[in-house]
């Protein structure tokens, strides 16, 4: 009989296996990481940014490439974060980091009307600082801990409420084309690095502290994805397929695809058959077809 432990080492090891092999294949699809690469990534202290960041490490140990890696924690200042958390385990591991002290959190609160939505404002100020660092630090991509499901509940996000066809990219160069951001859990399933989180017993840092609600819109779009993937296993993989599969000519954008300048060829469509005909004859009645 297998004895416990060693039935969910085994778990832990496939899982493992998975998350890895993932994260290699959405690096290698998207040419996230190359030779010389100084990559920045973002610790929040959740359990996305842990599994990142575990990952990559261990990655950057096989790698066909050289590249190093720095984590970066972002301390905005929010009332009763545990300062002390992440550079305890970031010094444990032994990888480079560095913490950005910056009271995002009371412009925030200065801003933003009692009990209006903060996290659009949040993000902001939080992109802004950490954009600004990469540059000033020679950070040539910057890793963010955004999986599968993330990009799935944007995509319907946008579709729902923005009216706009569109999700996170797996890599992605910013708007002043000065940083090029990349998300290797791409291709990860939120449930899988939950349970990874636990097995690693990562020292999660809540991300509710500031007080904010969780965004409605996204919450009730998790609920549904989580309803799907309940009922019709394997639809989310599907759905996550069709992202890398689009064919602009079935779609509706002008934009995208040339509709208005579309014509006719008919000329070439009568004269292929007559051709094919011709060159399918047997042998000696080509002189009659003349
Ligand atoms: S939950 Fe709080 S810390 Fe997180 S993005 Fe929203 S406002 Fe910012």
């Amino acid at each position: 009989m297998t004895d416990p432990t060693q039935k969910s080492r085994t778990q832990f090891n496939k899982l493992q296996k998975r998350l890895r092999h993932y994260v290699g294949d959405a690096i290698a699809d998207y040419n996230m990481i190359e030779e010389g690469d100084k990559v920045m990534v973002c610790l929040s202290g959740g359990k996305d940014s842990y599994t990142l960041l575990d990952i990559l490490l261990n990655l950057q140990k096989t790698a066909p490439v050289n590249f190093d890696l720095i984590a970066v924690n972002l301390d905005q200042k929010q009332p009763g974060f545990p300062e002390h958390v992440l550079p305890e385990y970031l010094s444990s591991i032994g990888v480079p980091y560095h913490i950005i002290e910056k009271d995002t959190y009371s412009v925030v609160k200065r801003v933003i009307p009692e009990g209006a939505t903060t996290c659009g404002l949040c993000s902001r100020l939080r992109r802004g600082t950490l954009y600004g660092y990469a540059e000033a630090n020679g950070i040539t991509k910057i890793a963010l801990g955004h999986h599968r499901d993330d990009i799935l509940e944007t995509f319907f996000l946008n579709i729902f409420y923005g009216g706009k066809l569109k999700a996170m990219p797996p890599k992605l160069l910013s708007d002043d084309k000065k940083n090029i951001v990349i998300r290797p859990l791409a291709y990860c399933r939120e449930k899988d690095i939950d349970r990874f989180a636990a097995f690693k017993q990562f020292p999660i840092i809540p991300c509710n502290l500031c007080g904010s609600q969780e965004n409605l819109q996204r919450k009730a779009m998790k609920a549904m994805l989580k309803t799907w993937d309940r009922q019709f296993p394997g639809r989310l993989e599907t759905i996550f397929t069709s992202l890398q599969n689009v064919a602009p000519s079935q779609l509706a954008d002008t934009q995208l695809f040339d509709f208005v300048g579309l014509s006719l060829s008919r000329e070439a469509q009568l004269i292929e058959p007559v051709l094919a005909s011709v060159f399918s004859m047997p042998e000696g009645l080509e002189v009659l077809a003349q």
